[in-house]
């Protein structure tokens, strides 16, 4: 067998490959561009495209693509081959620097949320060389941001390499205070997503009509064993999963996906993945392609994976922890609290400036994981609740309070700590928090964003995080770039901060009904607890002043977004509705009924014999008025997705479907659950719950 280390990136154009296949100048050019955000030169370009080609060829590629991440949250891709007539009927296989660089797939059946209709339908590719081109199915890939031919942003990428040059900037003015001289070049995002998912059995999953159009299970009763005996978590790994867990490693190593920890989740049949971190936008690629291949190579082993948020009723779903720091190009986390008073007083301001950002842009961070399959899990005591607040444990926390009251923070030391800042005691570095319900954990030298659904891109949130926090640096800069004293300046600035945004912290149990009273009415917190309740506050006069701010959105860009974000919403519950009466009329009700034909057949042959047949009427009876409470909840909702329809405004029509569809789907799954519970197993359509959760032998 291959040693890992010998295949660990063989199918990605990076570094290596690079430095082997390039001539030195080229090299250094195109290092430049990647390393300090220089512009391409398109000499450069036409290099690097001939030697990417070979590169492909040697691996038997014969096709290229540029691969995007459009608004419908996966990604695109339009393949081209590398052929070139010559004439005489023959061909070389060719592939230019204009090529690589930019591509135009036609934009008009792609979400673009209004755009479309002001602009042309026309958009373009264009390489991002910071992510590293891959071969996936014989096909050079080539990451790529998707633009309207006006520069309007058509995709999840283009917005999130925007924020990234945002807090950057921002970023290095407050290091250049700290060190005029820095040597850092550039500041970066670094990103490492933990991945939840389930795997079920194909065979089951393709009997199932609302896990193939929704992803997630619409009915299916208890069953009798479900995670509470909490033996799943960790447990030891099924040899067929194991073995889907080993191609899958193998194939994400090939695409140079550092894959790291592999384990059982909480729920029967849900697992966990994550890698090690990288920068912002390589880890959303990579993450893109870990969700792709996911279901690839489930299917390889006869497996379905699902990444929905939400697929069961009554088990624990799925999301993304999305883990977030600020690196310099020279290796430093910015979030790392640091040996020297100096390094801590820089630690300090960055961590105050993620509080401010947390806190002055709540609405933004938690609509960033709005979606109608995570509103099944936020707030439901199972994932973190709706509610945004940040995490710092005890240690942190109190010295923030020390610092805002100046006070000491330690008696001991106390001496020390007149100058606050200046000379903060170091800080213990394993400050791992095991306080799961927190939407945001400082653990250690990162934060941990809980909020993200397992199906989502997580370019929303990163997008949100690093300009949200650009905005807080740039607020500090310009104060502290005229300041009469530096460090007096810096100490107020950090109490001023804490004393105007502690109310985002806490550090006790986000689950206590006691804590979302307390953040609602007496911290003011926002509680958006559903995707309509959220969306609204996207458009809000300072979330633009954000955005526009920073280059990220222009407005026009995000009142299309708004309008996706929630067409999105509405168009996956009225797929869902559609599903459920289509399996209500096509398998539910036929095997209530049949059922019920040979329970009564049986009934009048007992009583013919003159035998009792109490049990037989009894569910009769029972069979009967359920099937009553169903198609009278079927027809409900089919009423209401008819009004619906008649409704053309894209609020009122999410919160029409979230009072009125959802309503009437989860009304209709009880009778269908309970219905479920009491028909013969030979009678009825569908794979039950026992069979899709512990189907993986
Ligand atoms: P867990 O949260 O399960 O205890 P870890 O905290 O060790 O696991 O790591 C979870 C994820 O956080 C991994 O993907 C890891 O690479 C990532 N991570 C670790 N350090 C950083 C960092 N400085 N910035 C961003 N992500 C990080
Ligand atoms: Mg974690």
């Amino acid at each position: 067998m291959a040693l890992v280390s010998e295949y660990f990136g063989c199918l990605s154009f990076d570094d290596t490959a690079m430095k082997q296949r390039l001539p030195r100048d080229t090299y250094r050019s195109l290092k430049k561009t990647i390393d300090e955000n220089k512009e391409l030169d398109i000499n450069v370009a036409n290099i690097v495209a001939n030697a990417m080609k070979d590169w492909a060829i040697e691996k038997g590629c014969t096709h290229f693509t540029h691969w995007f991440q459009p608004m419908t949250g996966v990604t695109a891709e339009k393949h081209d081959s590398f052929i070139s007539p010559i004439g005489d009927g023959k061909i070389i296989m060719e592939f230019s620097g204009k090529e690589l660089v930019r591509g135009e797939p036609d934009a008009s059946s792609f979400p673009s949320g209004g755009l479309r209709a002001t602009f042309e339908d026309r958009g373009y590719t264009a390489w991002d060389p910071t992510s590293y081109a891959f071969i996936k199915d014989n096909t050079l890939c080539i990451p790529t941001a998707f633009c309207s031919y006006g520069g309007e942003a058509l995709d999840k990428k283009t917005p999130l390499l925007r924020s990234m040059k945002a807090i950057d900037t921002q970023a290095m003015r407050i290091l250049r205070l700290f060190d005029p001289h820095t040597n850092v070049a550039c500041v970066r995002t670094s990103v490492g997503p933990e991945q939840e998912y389930f795997l079920i059995p194909r065979e089951m999953y393709d009997k199932r009509k609302d896990l193939i159009y929704t992803g997630r299970t619409l009915f299916g009763a208890k069953p009798p064993k479900g995670q509470e005996l909490e033996d799943h978590y960790f447990g030891a790994i099924k040899s067929k999963v194991k073995e889907f867990m080993r191609d899958l490693d193998e194939e994400l190593w090939k695409l140079g996906v550092h894959a790291k920890t592999e384990h059982n989740e909480g729920a029967p049949a849900q697992h966990e993945l994550a890698p090690i971190f990288t920068q912002a936008n390589i880890a959303t690629d990579h993450n893109q392609m870990t969700m792709e291949m996911m279901q690839k190579v489930a299917k390889q082993h006869d497996l379905v994976c699902l990444l929905h948020e939400k697929p069961f009723g009554g088990i624990t779903g799925s999301g993304k922890h999305n883990n977030w720091s600020m690196a310099t190009n020279t290796g430093v986390n910015l979030l790392t609290p640091g040996e020297t008073p100096y390094e801590n007083a820089q630690f300090l301001l960055f961590l105050c400036a993620v509080i401010k950002a947390v806190d002055e842009y709540q609405d933004l961070l938690r609509i960033s994981a709005a979606t109608a399959g995570n509103d099944h899990r936020l707030g439901a005591n199972e994932a973190p609740p709706a509610v945004i607040s940040i995490f710092l444990g005890d240690e942190l926390s109190a010295i923030l309070d020390a610092l805002e009251t100046e006070t000491h923070y330690d008696p001991k030391e106390a001496a020390q700590l007149q100058l606050g800042v200046d000379t903060l005691p170091r800080l213990p570095k394993d400050n791992t928090d095991r306080n799961r319900t927190s939407p945001f954990a400082f653990t250690g030298n990162k934060f941990e964003f809980r909020m993200v659904g397992s199906s989502n891109s997580i370019s929303s949130c990163n997008t949100v995080l690093n300009t949200a926090v650009a905005e807080s640096l740039r607020q500090f800069a310009d104060i502290l770039e005229v300041a009469e004293d530096f460090h007096t300046s810096l100490n107020t600035l950090i109490r001023d901060t804490i004393k105007e945004h502690k109310r985002i912290i806490f550090n006790g149990n986000g689950y206590d009904d006691a804590w979302i009273r307390e953040a609602t009415e007496v911290r003011g917190l926002l509680n958006l607890k559903t995707t309509p309740d959220a969306l609204p506050y996207y458009l809000s006069a300072k979330n633009i002043r954000l955005f526009t701010t920073h280059n990220v959105y222009n407005e026009t860009e995000m009142r299309s977004r708004y309008e996706i974000m929630l067409e999105n919403y509405s168009k996956t519950i009225n797929i869902e509705a559609a599903t459920m009466a289509d399996m209500v009329y096509k398998g539910i009700l036929p095997a209530i009924t049949s059922y019920s034909r040979e329970i009564c057949d049986t009934g009048l042959s007992k009583k013919s014999l003159g035998i009792p047949a109490d049990y037989e009427t009894g569910l009769a009876q029972k069979l009967t008025s359920l099937t009553e409470a169903i198609v009278a909840g079927v027809t409900r909702l089919e009423t209401h997705t008819r009004e619906a329809a008649q409704i053309h405004d894209v609020t009122d029509l999410a919160f029409f479907i979230r009072d009125k569809v959802v309503t009437d789907l989860e009304t209709l799954r009880l009778s269908v659950d309970e219905a479920e519970s009491l028909v013969a197993s030979k009678y009825w359509p569908y794979p039950t719950y026992s069979d899709l959760l512990f189907g993986v032998r």
